[in-house]
């Protein structure tokens, strides 16, 4: 297979999971073509490893936020310092959204802490990297209250339906697809990404999670991003190469250079 540029736009190397291999996987990343990785922030406490990780090495470019999951951790001041963070690194607002699966986490409170981030990504002008499980109403309804995604914005392992797709791709969202897709009996996935605009269309890992089918584990990487590829170009019927140079242009034209 000839060299192609790949763009990871949704991982979380900071994980603590990945101490002390970090160096091992992005020697394996630009092997294969992998020349930038967003990773996306979960809490305020991962927020620093972050940028010491960014500084390091220069593929991977940082978003910060809170995810869902991590509502009940934030400090009083959370706001601000996440808006500091943004200013002081030029980066992308995320990993930011809404988790109706996981039982236990306050709605109300996700709704608040998800629409105070959109926010301030569109105060600041940046794009947003967007988690969604099962709460695909609300996070239209909310999108559309705010006036849509101004500068941009991606559904990170999209999970929703083909009219859930289309009306995101109105609200000025681009559909990213992680490992998911390459297992065999993820048919909706297959279908939606076949159906996404070639302008709209990103690939991701999510490592250190959503492992690809049959790829010894337990954790994920972003050279793993190329079986992500291969399935596109299986399921849009073009070549390795077309699904990631159309990946890179998008990815680059969302998140730009760093
Ligand atoms: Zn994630």
């Amino acid at each position: 297979m000839p060299f192609m540029k790949l763009f990871d736009t949704h991982a979380h190397l900071q994980d603590p999971r990945l101490a002390g291999v970090v160096d091992a996987m992005m020697d394996r990343a630009r092997a294969i073509g992998v020349s930038r990785i967003l990773s996306c922030g979960t809490r305020e406490d991962d927020w620093a490893p972050l940028t010491a990780l960014a500084a390091r090495y220069p593929e991977i470019l940082p978003a910060y936020g809170v995810h869902p999951w991590f509502i009940e951790t934030l400090s009083p001041d959370w706001v601000n310092a996440l808006g500091q963070r943004l200013t002081e690194n030029r980066a992308a607002v995320g990993e930011i959204g809404l988790d109706f699966v996981v039982e236990g986490l306050d709605r109300g409170k996700q709704e608040a802490v998800f629409l105070a981030q959109l926010r301030l990504a569109r105060a600041l002008k940046r794009p947003v990297s967007i988690h969604c499980r099962k709460a695909w109403g609300r996070l239209m309804d909310l999108l559309k209250q705010e006036g849509g995604l101004p500068h941009g914005g991606a559904i990170h392992s999209f999970s929703g339906s083909m009219e859930v797709a289309q009306e995101l791709v109105r609200l000025g969202a681009f559909l990213s697809f992680s490992g998911s897709i390459t297992r065999p009996n993820n048919h909706k996935a297959k279908k939606n990404a076949a159906a996404v605009p070639p302008d709209r269309l990103l690939i991701e890992t999510d490592s250190p999670d959503i492992l690809p089918e049959n790829l010894p584990g337990p954790l994920n990487e972003p050279a793993h991003v190329i079986q992500v590829v291969t399935t596109l170009a299986t399921v849009r019927k073009t070549t390795p190469e077309s699904v990631a140079e159309m990946t890179w242009n998008n990815a680059l034209g969302l998140f730009g250079d760093g």
